[in-house]
């Protein structure tokens, strides 16, 4: 008889969270078992709550965050080995033959993107499978509980920054001092960037200078674009908020040739042309990253030091802990602890 585990999934569309007695899984070719240490809570993860993602099929277990160990190895797996520290994030697959994957564009893949979490069970259990395709290496110094948040608040800031275009001096603006923004603010600060913090009220200067910001706007008492002119205009803005009237508020405090690039999901921004056409200013998305940005954002946290504030909580009080994630209130993440010790 198969071994059980525990795990949280989401009945159907709109459905709660309940914890469930599931089978182990086995891994399929190509795909390993993974134990799970710990899961990180995503804004994301209301996709599957929600019913917001065409085609899920239910129940789904949710989760990309994760950290936990190999526990075992399916078929034609020749790079990966039992034991081996492990995170899955977002980005759990792509063909690798279609055009946008030619092309190096694997989040565009046409074929087979999968999606942990939505394609299939992701972290909130006991144990998931994961395509090995999926799979981060851990660094050593990183613990599994305190850093689940890298794999997907961490990847996607620190890719978004590291892509962006902008150099070591230029200024760097982080929209946003919450879950993604708390990360971006680090990030930015150790890639050497001139790093502007912008946030509603007075209150998180502190902790935004302690994090390595060199300036901080309060987009509340001041006007975020003219503030961040008087500092020579932004190489680049990364917008964290779900606020599309606080993103269209910094579009212009960019200076020439600026970019303002949206990383949280917000209703329809409202943009003046005219400042994108004499600035020559753009506005982009990003999207998180693949498995070898996930091990490069770790690795890059582990010798400079950027570490996720979390609220932890058990697997079994999932539901206590999305919904706290829910209220915006958490300071900033919030993590499930499923094996591992802090
Ligand atoms: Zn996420
Ligand atoms: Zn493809």
């Amino acid at each position: 008889m198969a071994k059980k585990m525990r795990a949280v999934q989401v009945p159907k569309a709109k459905g709660p969270l309940e914890l469930v007695e599931r089978e182990i899984p086995e891994p399929k070719p190509g795909w390993v078992r993974v134990k799970v240490e710990a899961c990180g809570i995503c804004h994301s993860d209301t996709l599957v709550k929600d019913g917001l993602w065409p085609g899920i099929q239910y129940p789904r277990i949710p989760g990309h965050e994760v950290i936990g160990v190999i526990d075992a190895v399916g078929p034609d797996v020749p790079d990966w080995k039992s034991g081996q520290r492990v995170g899955v994030g977002w980005h759990a697959s792509n063909c690798g033959h279609c055009d946008p994957c030619r092309r190096g564009d694997f989040f565009a893949c046409q074929v087979e993107l999968l999606t942990t979490g939505i394609s299939f069970d992701g972290g909130y259990a006991e144990y998931m499978v994961a395509p090995a395709k999926a799979l981060a290496s851990v660094p050593d110094n990183l613990n599994s509980v305190e850093d689940a948040p890298l794999m997907c608040a961490g990847i996607t800031t620190f890719n978004a920054l590291r892509n962006s275009g902008a150099r070591a001096g230029d200024l760097v603006g982080v929209l946003g001092i919450g879950g993604l923004g708390h990360l971006g603010v680090q990030f930015a600060a150790k890639m050497g960037f001139n790093t502007v913090a912008i946030a509603r009220g007075k209150d998180k200067e502190p902790l935004a200078k302690k994090l390595g910001a060199q300036h901080y706007i309060d987009s509340q008492s001041s006007d975020p674009a003219a503030e961040l002119n008087k500092l020579g205009g932004a190489k680049v803005v990364i917008a964290t908020v779900t606020n599309a009237d606080a993103m269209a508020a910094v579009l212009g405090g960019l200076g020439p040739n600026g970019t303002l690039i949206v990383i949280g999901a917000a209703g329809p921004v409202s943009v003046d042309p005219v400042l994108l056409i004499t600035g020559q200013r753009s506005l982009k998305g990003w999207y998180s990253g693949t498995s070898i940005d996930s091990q490069d954002t770790l690795k890059f946290s582990a010798s400079n030091g950027v570490q996720s504030m979390n609220e932890i909580y058990p697997l079994e009080r999932a539901t206590e802990a999305y919904d706290r994630m829910m209220s915006g209130k958490a300071r900033f993440r919030v993590v499930l602890q499923i094996g591992a010790k802090r």
